[in-house]
Protein backbone atom coordinates (compact mmCIF):
# COMPACT_ATOMS: atom_id res chain seq x y z
CA UNK A 1 0.00 0.00 0.00
CA UNK A 2 1.50 3.62 -0.79
CA UNK A 3 0.74 5.74 1.77
CA UNK A 4 1.83 9.62 1.16
CA UNK A 5 2.23 11.60 4.00
CA UNK A 6 2.13 15.43 3.79
CA UNK A 7 4.97 17.64 5.74
CA UNK A 8 7.62 16.17 7.53
CA UNK A 9 7.38 17.54 11.27
CA UNK A 10 7.38 15.89 14.34
CA UNK A 11 3.75 14.46 13.27
CA UNK A 12 4.38 13.48 9.79
CA UNK A 13 7.94 12.04 10.88
CA UNK A 14 6.25 9.86 13.61
CA UNK A 15 3.32 8.61 11.51
CA UNK A 16 5.67 7.74 8.38
CA UNK A 17 7.81 5.33 10.51
CA UNK A 18 4.28 3.80 12.19
CA UNK A 19 3.14 3.12 8.96
CA UNK A 20 6.71 1.82 7.25
CA UNK A 21 6.88 -0.57 10.06
CA UNK A 22 3.22 -1.90 9.27
CA UNK A 23 5.02 -2.84 5.83
CA UNK A 24 3.28 0.26 4.09
CA UNK A 25 5.65 1.77 1.12
CA UNK A 26 5.88 5.27 2.39
CA UNK A 27 6.78 8.40 1.24
CA UNK A 28 7.14 12.06 2.69
CA UNK A 29 6.49 15.28 0.86
CA UNK A 30 8.36 18.36 2.36
CA UNK A 31 8.01 21.90 1.28
CA UNK A 32 10.93 22.99 3.28
CA UNK A 33 14.70 22.05 2.03
CA UNK A 34 14.88 19.71 4.97
CA UNK A 35 11.96 18.01 7.34
CA UNK A 36 11.95 18.83 11.00
CA UNK A 37 12.59 22.36 11.12
CA UNK A 38 10.36 22.93 13.59
CA UNK A 39 11.76 20.14 15.44
CA UNK A 40 15.45 21.51 16.34
CA UNK A 41 13.67 24.88 17.20
CA UNK A 42 11.56 22.99 20.00
CA UNK A 43 12.78 23.60 24.30
CA UNK A 44 15.47 26.50 23.33
CA UNK A 45 16.89 23.63 21.14
CA UNK A 46 17.06 21.54 23.60
CA UNK A 47 13.75 19.46 22.70
CA UNK A 48 11.36 19.10 25.37
CA UNK A 49 9.50 16.31 23.62
CA UNK A 50 7.10 15.46 26.59
CA UNK A 51 6.61 15.94 30.51
CA UNK A 52 5.87 13.64 33.30
CA UNK A 53 3.10 15.02 34.48
CA UNK A 54 0.86 14.11 31.29
CA UNK A 55 -2.72 14.83 31.54
CA UNK A 56 -5.48 15.86 29.96
CA UNK A 57 -5.76 19.29 31.88
CA UNK A 58 -2.93 20.13 29.71
CA UNK A 59 -4.40 20.25 26.35
CA UNK A 60 -7.21 22.25 25.12
CA UNK A 61 -9.90 21.43 22.07
CA UNK A 62 -13.53 22.47 21.37
CA UNK A 63 -14.14 18.40 21.69
CA UNK A 64 -11.46 17.54 23.96
CA UNK A 65 -13.14 14.07 25.02
CA UNK A 66 -12.54 12.80 21.85
CA UNK A 67 -8.47 12.60 22.14
CA UNK A 68 -8.60 10.58 24.61
CA UNK A 69 -8.09 7.02 22.52
CA UNK A 70 -5.53 8.55 20.38
CA UNK A 71 -3.55 9.97 24.03
CA UNK A 72 -4.37 6.24 25.33
CA UNK A 73 -2.88 4.40 21.91
CA UNK A 74 0.23 5.84 22.13
CA UNK A 75 0.57 7.21 25.84
CA UNK A 76 3.46 8.62 27.79
CA UNK A 77 5.18 5.46 28.42
CA UNK A 78 5.20 4.59 24.74
CA UNK A 79 6.01 7.56 23.45
CA UNK A 80 9.37 6.96 26.30
CA UNK A 81 10.14 3.58 25.26
CA UNK A 82 9.85 4.65 21.69
CA UNK A 83 12.30 7.18 21.59
CA UNK A 84 14.49 5.33 24.21
CA UNK A 85 14.18 2.30 21.27
CA UNK A 86 15.94 4.79 19.27
CA UNK A 87 18.47 5.83 21.30
CA UNK A 88 17.10 8.84 23.18
CA UNK A 89 18.10 8.46 26.71
CA UNK A 90 15.69 11.01 28.57
CA UNK A 91 16.48 13.92 30.72
CA UNK A 92 13.81 14.78 33.18
CA UNK A 93 14.13 18.40 34.77
CA UNK A 94 12.54 19.63 38.33
CA UNK A 95 9.21 20.32 35.83
CA UNK A 96 8.57 16.92 34.55
CA UNK A 97 9.98 18.07 30.86
CA UNK A 98 11.40 14.91 29.23
CA UNK A 99 14.39 16.22 27.17
CA UNK A 100 17.23 13.67 25.32
CA UNK A 101 19.92 13.54 27.87
CA UNK A 102 21.70 15.41 25.27
CA UNK A 103 19.61 18.38 25.36
CA UNK A 104 19.85 18.67 21.56
CA UNK A 105 16.44 18.53 19.64
CA UNK A 106 18.73 18.09 17.23
CA UNK A 107 18.96 14.31 18.55
CA UNK A 108 15.02 13.62 18.02
CA UNK A 109 15.76 14.52 14.72
CA UNK A 110 18.69 12.87 13.97
CA UNK A 111 16.99 9.22 15.39
CA UNK A 112 13.95 9.52 13.90
CA UNK A 113 15.69 10.50 10.23
CA UNK A 114 17.93 7.06 11.18
CA UNK A 115 14.57 4.85 11.44
CA UNK A 116 13.05 6.31 8.15
CA UNK A 117 16.10 5.52 6.40
CA UNK A 118 16.25 2.24 7.83
CA UNK A 119 12.16 1.27 6.95
CA UNK A 120 13.42 2.74 3.61
CA UNK A 121 10.79 5.52 4.21
CA UNK A 122 11.47 8.15 1.27
CA UNK A 123 11.49 12.13 2.01
CA UNK A 124 10.74 14.13 -0.68
CA UNK A 125 11.99 17.84 -0.14
CA UNK A 126 11.26 21.08 -1.86
CA UNK A 127 7.51 19.62 -2.06
CA UNK A 128 5.34 22.32 -1.51
CA UNK A 129 1.86 20.59 -1.93
CA UNK A 130 -1.16 23.28 -3.31
CA UNK A 131 -3.94 20.74 -3.97
CA UNK A 132 -5.00 17.37 -2.87
CA UNK A 133 -7.32 15.88 -4.87
CA UNK A 134 -9.33 12.04 -5.29
CA UNK A 135 -10.49 10.23 -7.87
CA UNK A 136 -11.47 6.40 -7.99
CA UNK A 137 -9.81 5.75 -4.87
CA UNK A 138 -6.47 7.04 -5.61
CA UNK A 139 -5.07 10.78 -4.38
CA UNK A 140 -3.68 12.81 -6.57
CA UNK A 141 -0.96 14.57 -4.35
CA UNK A 142 -0.74 17.71 -6.32
CA UNK A 143 2.79 20.10 -6.10
CA UNK A 144 5.90 20.35 -7.79
CA UNK A 145 4.93 17.71 -9.79
CA UNK A 146 1.40 15.62 -9.02
CA UNK A 147 1.96 12.13 -7.41
CA UNK A 148 -0.40 9.21 -6.40
CA UNK A 149 -1.13 7.33 -3.27
CA UNK A 150 -3.98 5.01 -2.00
CA UNK A 151 -4.21 6.34 1.58
CA UNK A 152 -2.75 9.82 2.66
CA UNK A 153 -1.72 11.21 5.93
CA UNK A 154 -2.00 15.34 6.09
CA UNK A 155 0.38 16.56 9.08
CA UNK A 156 1.32 20.38 7.46
CA UNK A 157 0.83 21.43 11.23
CA UNK A 158 -1.17 24.64 11.56
CA UNK A 159 -0.11 28.31 11.96
CA UNK A 160 2.29 28.77 14.60
CA UNK A 161 6.32 29.96 13.18
CA UNK A 162 5.65 30.01 9.56
CA UNK A 163 9.14 30.18 9.01
CA UNK A 164 9.97 26.67 9.83
CA UNK A 165 7.24 25.57 7.03
CA UNK A 166 3.91 25.24 8.59
CA UNK A 167 1.70 28.31 6.97
CA UNK A 168 -2.10 27.03 7.17
CA UNK A 169 -2.14 25.64 3.72
CA UNK A 170 -3.26 22.02 5.33
CA UNK A 171 -6.82 23.64 6.78
CA UNK A 172 -7.02 24.69 2.58
CA UNK A 173 -6.48 21.03 2.01
CA UNK A 174 -8.78 19.81 4.90
CA UNK A 175 -11.58 22.24 3.37
CA UNK A 176 -10.82 21.18 0.24
CA UNK A 177 -12.62 17.81 1.15
CA UNK A 178 -15.36 19.63 3.14
CA UNK A 179 -14.21 19.99 6.44
CA UNK A 180 -14.82 22.16 8.93
CA UNK A 181 -11.83 24.32 10.47
CA UNK A 182 -12.25 25.65 14.02
CA UNK A 183 -10.66 29.38 13.42
CA UNK A 184 -7.11 28.94 14.54
CA UNK A 185 -5.50 31.82 16.75
CA UNK A 186 -2.08 31.76 17.97
CA UNK A 187 -1.55 29.87 21.41
CA UNK A 188 1.61 30.75 23.26
CA UNK A 189 2.57 33.53 22.19
CA UNK A 190 3.78 36.99 24.06
CA UNK A 191 1.01 39.68 25.32
CA UNK A 192 0.90 42.79 24.12
CA UNK A 193 -0.40 45.35 27.41
CA UNK A 194 -2.03 48.94 27.41
CA UNK A 195 0.83 51.18 29.83
CA UNK A 196 2.92 53.76 29.03
CA UNK A 197 6.00 52.72 31.15
CA UNK A 198 6.83 49.54 28.81
CA UNK A 199 9.87 51.10 26.90
CA UNK A 200 11.84 51.87 30.70
CA UNK A 201 10.81 48.25 31.95
CA UNK A 202 11.70 46.28 28.28
CA UNK A 203 14.35 43.33 29.82
CA UNK A 204 13.16 43.66 33.23
CA UNK A 205 13.16 40.11 34.65
CA UNK A 206 11.41 38.48 37.96
CA UNK A 207 9.96 35.37 39.57
CA UNK A 208 6.49 36.41 39.86
CA UNK A 209 3.16 35.05 39.36
CA UNK A 210 1.01 36.41 36.78
CA UNK A 211 -2.84 35.87 36.74
CA UNK A 212 -5.08 36.45 33.97
CA UNK A 213 -9.05 37.82 34.49
CA UNK A 214 -11.45 38.04 31.84
CA UNK A 215 -13.72 40.17 34.34
CA UNK A 216 -13.53 39.18 37.82
CA UNK A 217 -13.35 35.22 36.35
CA UNK A 218 -10.30 34.15 37.36
CA UNK A 219 -9.24 32.01 33.92
CA UNK A 220 -5.62 31.05 34.71
CA UNK A 221 -2.26 31.93 37.09
CA UNK A 222 1.09 30.57 36.35
CA UNK A 223 4.16 31.54 38.24
CA UNK A 224 7.77 31.27 36.80
CA UNK A 225 10.08 34.13 35.24
CA UNK A 226 8.02 37.12 33.99
CA UNK A 227 9.69 39.38 31.54
CA UNK A 228 8.98 43.70 30.82
CA UNK A 229 9.45 43.81 26.57
CA UNK A 230 8.80 47.03 24.84
CA UNK A 231 5.12 45.57 23.75
CA UNK A 232 4.24 44.02 26.76
CA UNK A 233 5.39 41.33 28.97
CA UNK A 234 6.62 37.79 27.84
CA UNK A 235 8.26 34.42 29.92
CA UNK A 236 7.46 30.49 30.33
CA UNK A 237 4.07 32.16 32.63
CA UNK A 238 2.85 34.52 30.19
CA UNK A 239 2.74 31.73 27.35
CA UNK A 240 1.41 29.60 29.47
CA UNK A 241 -1.58 31.93 30.18
CA UNK A 242 -1.80 33.70 26.52
CA UNK A 243 -4.27 30.72 25.23
CA UNK A 244 -6.97 31.60 27.50
CA UNK A 245 -6.20 34.93 27.71
CA UNK A 246 -6.22 35.31 23.69
CA UNK A 247 -9.25 33.43 23.24
CA UNK A 248 -11.25 35.98 25.77
CA UNK A 249 -10.03 38.70 24.01
CA UNK A 250 -11.27 36.65 20.67
CA UNK A 251 -14.87 37.31 22.26
CA UNK A 252 -14.39 40.86 23.78
CA UNK A 253 -14.23 40.20 27.28
CA UNK A 254 -11.34 42.44 27.74
CA UNK A 255 -9.03 39.88 29.41
CA UNK A 256 -6.34 41.63 32.25
CA UNK A 257 -3.87 40.06 34.52
CA UNK A 258 -2.26 41.08 37.71
CA UNK A 259 1.32 40.46 38.24
CA UNK A 260 2.46 39.73 41.76
CA UNK A 261 6.37 40.53 42.28
CA UNK A 262 6.57 38.97 46.13
CA UNK A 263 4.52 35.96 45.44
CA UNK A 264 6.66 34.35 48.19
CA UNK A 265 5.09 37.08 51.01
CA UNK A 266 1.58 37.83 51.83
CA UNK A 267 0.38 41.71 51.87
CA UNK A 268 0.99 41.79 55.54
CA UNK A 269 4.70 40.38 55.41
CA UNK A 270 5.31 42.80 52.51
CA UNK A 271 3.73 45.50 54.98
CA UNK A 272 5.86 44.75 57.92
CA UNK A 273 9.31 44.28 55.93
CA UNK A 274 8.62 47.99 54.00
CA UNK A 275 7.44 49.79 57.17
CA UNK A 276 10.74 48.35 59.01
CA UNK A 277 12.62 49.46 56.20
CA UNK A 278 11.70 52.85 55.60
CA UNK A 279 11.78 53.55 59.48
CA UNK A 280 15.04 51.90 58.73
CA UNK A 281 16.43 54.14 55.88
CA UNK A 282 14.16 57.16 56.78
CA UNK A 283 17.09 59.24 56.20
CA UNK A 284 16.46 58.78 51.94
CA UNK A 285 14.05 59.69 49.83
CA UNK A 286 11.46 57.43 48.90
CA UNK A 287 12.78 56.52 45.83
CA UNK A 288 16.24 55.67 47.05
CA UNK A 289 15.34 53.93 50.23
CA UNK A 290 13.75 51.23 47.11
CA UNK A 291 17.14 50.22 45.71
CA UNK A 292 18.05 46.90 46.35
CA UNK A 293 14.36 46.10 46.97
CA UNK A 294 13.26 45.98 43.79
CA UNK A 295 14.84 45.93 40.07
CA UNK A 296 16.24 49.80 40.04
CA UNK A 297 14.37 50.50 36.87
CA UNK A 298 11.25 49.13 38.17
CA UNK A 299 10.77 51.75 41.09
CA UNK A 300 9.71 55.16 39.57
CA UNK A 301 7.09 52.84 37.90
CA UNK A 302 5.92 50.53 40.77
CA UNK A 303 5.92 54.12 43.01
CA UNK A 304 4.20 56.38 40.05
CA UNK A 305 1.51 53.53 39.81
CA UNK A 306 1.26 53.74 43.22
CA UNK A 307 -0.12 57.80 42.83
CA UNK A 308 3.08 59.38 44.24
CA UNK A 309 4.54 62.23 42.20
CA UNK A 310 7.18 63.00 44.71
CA UNK A 311 9.61 60.46 44.96
CA UNK A 312 12.27 62.50 46.44
CA UNK A 313 10.37 63.13 49.83
CA UNK A 314 11.78 60.66 52.80
CA UNK A 315 10.05 57.39 53.15
CA UNK A 316 10.19 57.97 56.58
CA UNK A 317 7.12 60.05 56.68
CA UNK A 318 4.47 57.33 54.86
CA UNK A 319 1.68 56.01 56.69
CA UNK A 320 0.25 52.99 56.57
CA UNK A 321 -1.93 53.35 53.91
CA UNK A 322 0.69 54.64 51.62
CA UNK A 323 2.51 52.24 52.25
CA UNK A 324 0.22 49.66 51.25
CA UNK A 325 -0.66 51.58 47.76
CA UNK A 326 3.10 50.76 47.21
CA UNK A 327 1.87 46.72 47.85
CA UNK A 328 -1.02 46.57 45.66
CA UNK A 329 1.02 47.43 43.19
CA UNK A 330 3.96 44.66 43.87
CA UNK A 331 1.20 42.56 44.75
CA UNK A 332 -1.69 43.27 42.20
CA UNK A 333 -0.32 45.33 39.30
CA UNK A 334 -3.26 45.16 36.97
CA UNK A 335 -2.72 45.48 33.21
CA UNK A 336 -4.91 45.37 30.21
CA UNK A 337 -4.45 43.00 27.42
CA UNK A 338 -4.43 44.58 24.05
CA UNK A 339 -2.93 42.34 22.03
CA UNK A 340 -0.43 39.25 21.20
CA UNK A 341 2.64 38.68 18.95
CA UNK A 342 2.21 37.62 15.59
CA UNK A 343 2.28 33.99 14.09
CA UNK A 344 5.54 34.41 13.87
CA UNK A 345 6.43 34.51 17.38
CA UNK A 346 3.53 31.77 18.16
CA UNK A 347 4.71 28.20 19.15
CA UNK A 348 1.61 26.60 18.80
CA UNK A 349 -1.68 26.84 17.18
CA UNK A 350 -5.18 26.72 18.86
CA UNK A 351 -7.71 25.71 16.29
CA UNK A 352 -8.17 23.57 13.43
CA UNK A 353 -9.58 20.47 11.69
CA UNK A 354 -13.04 19.63 14.36
CA UNK A 355 -12.12 16.47 15.56
CA UNK A 356 -15.85 15.99 15.39
CA UNK A 357 -15.14 15.23 11.42
CA UNK A 358 -12.42 12.71 12.39
CA UNK A 359 -12.74 8.96 13.31
CA UNK A 360 -11.42 9.47 17.20
CA UNK A 361 -9.76 6.00 17.48
CA UNK A 362 -8.12 6.12 13.50
CA UNK A 363 -7.87 10.00 13.38
CA UNK A 364 -9.59 8.72 9.49
CA UNK A 365 -11.26 12.00 8.26
CA UNK A 366 -15.31 10.94 8.69
CA UNK A 367 -15.54 12.69 5.28
CA UNK A 368 -13.11 11.20 2.78
CA UNK A 369 -11.79 7.25 3.33
CA UNK A 370 -8.00 6.90 3.42
CA UNK A 371 -7.47 10.40 4.29
CA UNK A 372 -5.62 10.77 7.87
CA UNK A 373 -4.81 13.78 9.82
CA UNK A 374 -2.01 14.44 12.22
CA UNK A 375 -0.60 16.81 14.53
CA UNK A 376 -0.72 20.32 15.04
CA UNK A 377 -3.82 20.28 12.14
CA UNK A 378 -5.97 19.46 14.24
CA UNK A 379 -7.71 21.22 16.67
CA UNK A 380 -5.34 20.33 19.47
CA UNK A 381 -3.45 22.35 22.07
CA UNK A 382 -0.98 21.71 24.55
CA UNK A 383 0.25 23.53 27.07
CA UNK A 384 4.24 25.02 27.12
CA UNK A 385 6.26 21.96 28.84
CA UNK A 386 6.24 19.05 25.82
CA UNK A 387 2.97 18.80 25.40
CA UNK A 388 2.50 19.74 22.22
CA UNK A 389 5.00 17.73 20.64
CA UNK A 390 3.19 15.26 22.91
CA UNK A 391 0.35 15.42 20.65
CA UNK A 392 1.92 15.15 17.65
CA UNK A 393 3.78 11.66 18.54
CA UNK A 394 0.40 10.22 19.52
CA UNK A 395 -1.49 11.21 17.28
CA UNK A 396 1.31 10.94 14.48
CA UNK A 397 1.53 7.58 15.42
CA UNK A 398 -2.24 6.53 15.80
CA UNK A 399 -2.66 7.97 12.46
CA UNK A 400 0.43 6.35 10.42
CA UNK A 401 -0.57 3.07 12.41
CA UNK A 402 -4.03 2.99 11.42
CA UNK A 403 -3.52 4.21 7.79
CA UNK A 404 -1.56 1.72 6.85
CA UNK A 405 -4.04 -1.70 8.10
CA UNK A 406 -4.92 -3.58 4.68
C1 LIG B 1 10.00 27.88 18.67
C2 LIG B 1 9.13 26.70 19.06
C3 LIG B 1 9.46 25.95 20.17
C4 LIG B 1 8.66 24.88 20.55
N1 LIG B 1 9.03 24.14 21.63
C5 LIG B 1 8.30 23.07 21.97
C6 LIG B 1 8.72 22.21 23.04
O1 LIG B 1 9.78 22.40 23.63
N2 LIG B 1 7.93 21.15 23.34
C7 LIG B 1 6.76 20.89 22.69
O2 LIG B 1 6.08 19.94 23.02
N3 LIG B 1 6.36 21.65 21.67
C8 LIG B 1 7.11 22.71 21.28
N4 LIG B 1 6.71 23.48 20.22
C9 LIG B 1 5.49 23.08 19.48
C10 LIG B 1 5.77 21.87 18.59
O3 LIG B 1 7.00 22.05 17.93
C11 LIG B 1 4.65 21.66 17.56
O4 LIG B 1 3.42 21.58 18.20
C12 LIG B 1 4.88 20.41 16.73
O5 LIG B 1 6.12 20.47 16.07
C13 LIG B 1 3.76 20.22 15.71
O6 LIG B 1 4.08 19.16 14.87
P1 LIG B 1 3.35 18.97 13.49
O7 LIG B 1 4.02 17.84 12.81
O8 LIG B 1 1.90 18.90 13.68
O9 LIG B 1 3.59 20.33 12.70
P2 LIG B 1 4.95 21.02 12.24
O10 LIG B 1 6.05 20.65 13.14
O11 LIG B 1 4.64 22.44 12.06
O12 LIG B 1 5.27 20.33 10.85
C14 LIG B 1 4.48 20.54 9.72
C15 LIG B 1 5.35 20.28 8.52
O13 LIG B 1 4.56 20.31 7.34
C16 LIG B 1 5.24 21.03 6.34
N5 LIG B 1 4.25 21.59 5.43
C17 LIG B 1 3.33 22.55 5.69
N6 LIG B 1 2.58 22.80 4.60
C18 LIG B 1 3.05 21.99 3.63
C19 LIG B 1 2.67 21.80 2.27
N7 LIG B 1 1.68 22.48 1.74
N8 LIG B 1 3.36 20.89 1.56
C20 LIG B 1 4.37 20.17 2.10
N9 LIG B 1 4.75 20.32 3.39
C21 LIG B 1 4.10 21.21 4.15
C22 LIG B 1 5.99 22.10 7.11
O14 LIG B 1 7.05 22.64 6.38
C23 LIG B 1 6.43 21.33 8.34
O15 LIG B 1 7.66 20.72 8.17
C24 LIG B 1 7.49 24.55 19.80
C25 LIG B 1 7.18 25.30 18.68
C26 LIG B 1 8.00 26.35 18.29
C27 LIG B 1 7.64 27.15 17.07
Amino acid sequence: MKIAVIGGGASGLMAAIAAARNGAQVTVYEKMNRVGKKILATGNGRGNYTNMNLSKACYHSNDLHLTDEVMNFFDLEKTLSFFEDLGIFPYVDENGRVYPNSLQASSLLDVLRYELKRLKVDEVTDFNVTALRKNKGIFSIIGNDTVTADRVILATGGKASPQFGSDGKGYEIAKSFGHDIVEPFPALVQLKLSGKYFKRLAGIKFDGLVKAYAGDRLIRKEEGEILFTDYGISGPPILQISRKVIEELNKENKPFISLDVFPALSKIELYEILQDRFIKLGHKTLEDSMVGFINKKLIPVVLYEAGFDDLDRSCGKLNKKEIYKIIDILKEWKFEVTGHNSWQQAQSTAGGVRLTEVNPKTLESLKVKGLYFAGEILDVDGDCGGFNLQWAWSSGYTAGYFCSLK
